[in-house]
């Protein structure tokens, strides 16, 4: 018995070693989608009509004998999840409030499928709000590309959130979450949300969309026009003659390559401004002229190839070929090579919302974390992004991350604080849920430089581009990426800062004579342990630094540029609440001692953190 059953034992480890090294590095598997559509646009009645030729590639291991469609312009009708969730919340996003219950029938939004086939059989499909439940009748398998037609009807609500027609600013279409798409399925399983107000997850494929608009339309987004020389409208190549063709309408054909969505966005009277960057990325502007709109988005014509080059550099080399900027939707919002931001706004407000959502190009485009599961890996990475990259443009004397440090302090004290690891939808309010992923996020980076290294976290950051592009990383696999680049344990930070609200507070208790030598002693009353960088300032005007690591670290962040020398190295087991320190230096030649004076340590009560003696 035993020996013959070492055999077939070796036999199939060694077949499970072979399979599992086939899912690239990662371990992990992509869905892959591709999408054809054709979309008739109706601009008096605001329908469309629209046909889908889904490619839909099942690279899980897993049958599938279900798929979810988002249809989400469901959500724009009074009644809907999001318009009752905008109700109750206690603190309303302004932007919508009460206003979806009020929709009339020709102001609200609805996708609705005619018909829907999978390799020319029919389906069984059901609509459940925002999603679209389809029952197969044969099962998707392993490693198969199936092929799904669907025929539809939309109607584009009024702009109340993110998308829509005739938003504030006059902009007609801003088309946002606009056809049914399918949902990602990940080693976690379907991510059939409803639309409830947060944001997306998207399967990677290539979009190929003609959209048929009247003529006057100016339309910008996602993809690269196909047929620049038919539409003109700025897109015509140098000196060509563009010919459209006769009637009323016109077909704009885009392409997209490996992205999660597409976004488009049309108005008659756009504006469109272009310039090639020497990287070859063409900048795509399009906005309504008015005076003091117009002033601005020349200007802004300055920035956003800055910008670009900047994320290039700091954060891994945008793979696109466009990037547009389009006036629309109700704020800032990113989507693959374009982002729509509202229009009537001064200049560093116009440069700041372009630089935010350009970043997401990274986090949310290419890495594409799951935003309503990670919104902090995205909001928070983006507004890191975006602050360094206003700081090398503005230069300012003040620490770049100085908001979102004081955004994650207000939401620590306001008794409020949720754990980062809360699904973007279920935060009690939309307070915490933006402090949390927008402010504490950024800290999350900020302080990770604090812990391993500016250097570590910074190559951290490029290997994280190179390592998870294309592959939704969860926060594991972040952290993983920085504990190899710096050689260090980190678990214990994603434990403490992301799945739990615990606090970071050292101070400094005493520091006593002791003989020709000094006694400091430190104490932590926080809850969340830290490293701890503490700088004595002696009367003479020099300086030392104190590191003290974690024990849980297992292991120093070197010293760092610019920081004073480093006379003690010793460890912190994270179970004292206190540490003495003994320094070589008479106590009455100590100016003053303080724990990091860089800031970067999120200690919520800087107070008790500066003795001057
Ligand atoms: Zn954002």
């Amino acid at each position: 018995m035993h020996t013959n059953l070492a055999k077939p034992i070796t036999g199939l480890f060694l077949l499970m070693v072979l399979s599992s090294g086939l899912f690239a590095q990662t371990g992990r598997f992509q869905q892959a989608a591709s999408y054809q559509m054709d979309i008739d646009m109706n601009v008096q009645t605001n329908q469309y009509t629209g046909t889908q030729v889904l490619t839909y590639t099942n690279n899980s291991p897993d049958t599938l004998d279900r798929v979810f469609y988002h249809l989400y312009f469901n959500a724009f009708q009074p009644g809907s999840m999001m318009d009752e969730r905008s109700r109750s919340i206690a603190d309303p996003d302004r932007r919508v409030g009460d206003r979806i219950s009020k929709l009339k029938p020709d102001e609200i939004g609805f996708l609705r499928v005619n018909s829907l086939k999978m390799n020319g059989k029919d389906v069984v499909y059901n609509e459940v709000g925002t999603i679209l439940e389809v029952d197969l009748s044969t099962p998707i398998l392993p490693n198969t590309t199936v092929k799904f037609d669907m025929s539809f009807t939309g109607q584009v609500p009024v702009q109340i959130r993110r998308s829509g027609r005739d938003s504030a600013e006059g902009v007609r279409y801003s088309m946002a979450q606009w056809y049914p798409k399918m949902s990602e399925y990940d080693e976690q399983g379907w991510h059939a949300n409803p639309y409830i107000g947060r944001e997306f997850y998207g399967i990677w494929g290539d979009f190929d969309i003609k959209i048929t608009i009247d003529k006057t339309y100016v339309l910008g987004g996602t993809g690269y026009v196909q047929n620049p020389n038919e539409v003109g409208h700025g897109y015509e190549d140098a000196g060509a003659k563009v010919t459209p063709p006769k009637g009323d309408k016109l077909t704009w054909h885009f392409n997209a390559p490996k992205v999660t969505d597409f976004m488009w966005a049309a108005d008659p009277k756009y504006r469109h401004d272009k310039l090639v960057m020497d990287n070859g990325v063409t900048v795509h502007h399009l906005y309504i002229p008015t005076p003091d709109v117009t002033e601005n988005w020349v200007k802004l014509m300055d920035y956003t190839p800055k910008a670009i080059e900047y994320m290039s550099e700091h954060f891994g080399e945008y793979p696109y070929k466009q990037y547009s900027v389009i006036q629309g939707g109700d704020g800032g919002m990113e989507y693959p090579m374009s982002t729509l931001v509202t229009g009537g706004r001064n200049l560093s407000s116009l440069v700041g919302v372009m630089a935010h959502e350009l970043g997401h190009s990274w986090y949310q485009g290419v890495i594409a974390t799951n935003e309503a599961l990670y919104p902090w890996m995205d909001e928070g990475f983006a507004s890191y992004a975006a602050a360094l990259t206003m700081a090398e443009i503005f230069k300012p004397n003040d620490n770049p991350l100085r908001g979102s440090y004081a955004g994650y302090f207000r939401l620590a004290k306001s008794g409020k604080e949720e754990p980062m690891s809360t699904h973007s939808d279920h935060y009690d309010t939309n307070g915490s849920y933006s402090a949390a992923a927008y402010s504490k996020g950024a800290v999350f980076l900020a302080q990770m430089g604090y812990i391993i290294g500016e250097e570590a976290r910074d190559k951290g950051i490029l290997s994280y581009w190179n390592t998870w592009g294309f592959k939704h990383p969860n926060a594991n696999d972040f952290i993983r990426i920085m504990e190899k680049e710096s050689g260090l344990e980190l678990d214990w930070y994603k434990e403490y800062f992301v799945y739990t609200t615990k606090t970071i507070d050292y101070g400094i208790k005493e520091m006593k004579a002791a003989g020709d030598q000094s006694d400091i002693t430190l104490e932590r009353i926080g809850l969340m342990p830290m490293p701890i960088d503490l700088v004595i300032t002696y009367k003479d005007g020099s300086k030392e630094m104190v590191y003290l690591p974690l024990e849980i670290m297992r292991g120093e962040k070197p010293a760092e540029a610019g920081a004073p020398q480093r006379i003690i190295s010793q460890d912190w087991p994270w179970t004292n609440l206190t540490k003495t320190i003994r320094i070589n230096k008479k106590a009455d030649s100590i100016k003053s001692i303080e724990i990091d004076p860089t800031s970067r340590l999120a200690d919520i009560n800087p107070d008790n953190n500066k003795v001057e003696y």
